[in-house]
Parts: structure tokens; C-alpha cells; sequence
């Protein structure tokens, strides 16, 4: 199945069956590296980057199993973001992390209550990052 991937030096994005390495597929674009982003978060991760919220790997949860909803960042923003957080998510800084090098938070959907609650969940807590990102203030100018 076609994954997505998004390269956050021109914003490009990428429907391709596996990992196109670390340079961006763009001609002439020069970007070093590309992340794979889900569907249902994509415009809430560019509008992040461009905002200068360096993102690192996330997640858009799943409905059929035990999932979280995840996005982890670059430690340089967590001083910033650490006060502006979006609420009901679990924050773990980048002291608690491997390496220290991100920190992230997160919302964990239970496979134990009914497929239309993850279904629910998956929707309003996507749709609430989304908000989130677009109220955030600029950090660094693109
Ligand atoms: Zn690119």
C-alpha cells in the first residue's frame, strides 16, 4: 500500500509504495530527508514545519487495534512548546527520551471500548491537533 511522504524543505509530498531515501524525489529541491506522515494528519505536520515546529516521526492512530496518536519534536521547540501543549495529550519530555533528542506527547486510543468510539476518537483528536497547530504562533520564520 502506498505510504505518504513528506519532505519539509519544499513541502512536496510523496504517495509511493516504500522509503525513497534520504533525498527528496523533488528536481532540484535539495531537501536531505523525507518522512513518511499519516492521511489524517499531513496538513497539521506541514503547518507545524512551516511554522518552524520541527517535527520528528508521528502517528495518526489507528481504529482497529491499541493505538496512539503521536507527534514527537525536535528538542529545540520544547521550551516554547511545553506551556502550549494540546490538552488531554501525554507529554514526555526529551529528558525521559533515548538521547534526549525529541520529545513528544500522546493520546492513547483503547481497543477495549466500541469501534465507533476509537472511530470517534481517531476523528476528534486528529481534528484537535489540526486546530492546535493552526493556533500555535510562529516560532522560527521558514
Ligand atoms: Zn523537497
Amino acid at each position: 500500500m502506498k505510504k505518504i511522504y513528506l519532505c519539509p524543505k519544499c513541502y512536496e509530498v510523496f504517495a509511493l509504495d516504500s522509503y525513497p531515501g534520504e533525498i527528496c524525489p523533488r528536481l532540484g529541491c535539495g531537501g536531505f530527508f523525507v518522512f513518511g506522515v499519516d492521511e489524517a494528519m499531513l496538513e497539521t505536520i506541514i503547518i507545524l514545519n512551516k511554522k518552524g515546529y520541527k517535527t520528528k516521526c508521528c502517528c495518526s492512530g489507528h481504529v482497529h487495534r491499541l493505538s496512539n496518536i503521536y507527534i514527537a519534536f525536535h528538542p529545540e521547540c520544547e521550551d516554547r512548546l511545553i506551556n502550549n501543549l494540546p490538552e488531554g495529550f501525554k507529554f514526555v519530555p526529551s529528558s525521559e527520551h533515548q538521547d534526549n533528542d525529541k520529545f513528544d506527547f500522546s493520546f492513547t486510543i483503547q481497543d477495549d471500548i466500541p469501534y465507533c468510539e476509537r472511530m470517534k476518537l481517531f476523528s476528534d483528536k486528529n481534528i484537535e491537533l489540526y486546530n492546535w497547530a493552526c493556533s500555535l504562533p510562529v516560532f522560527l520564520e521558514d
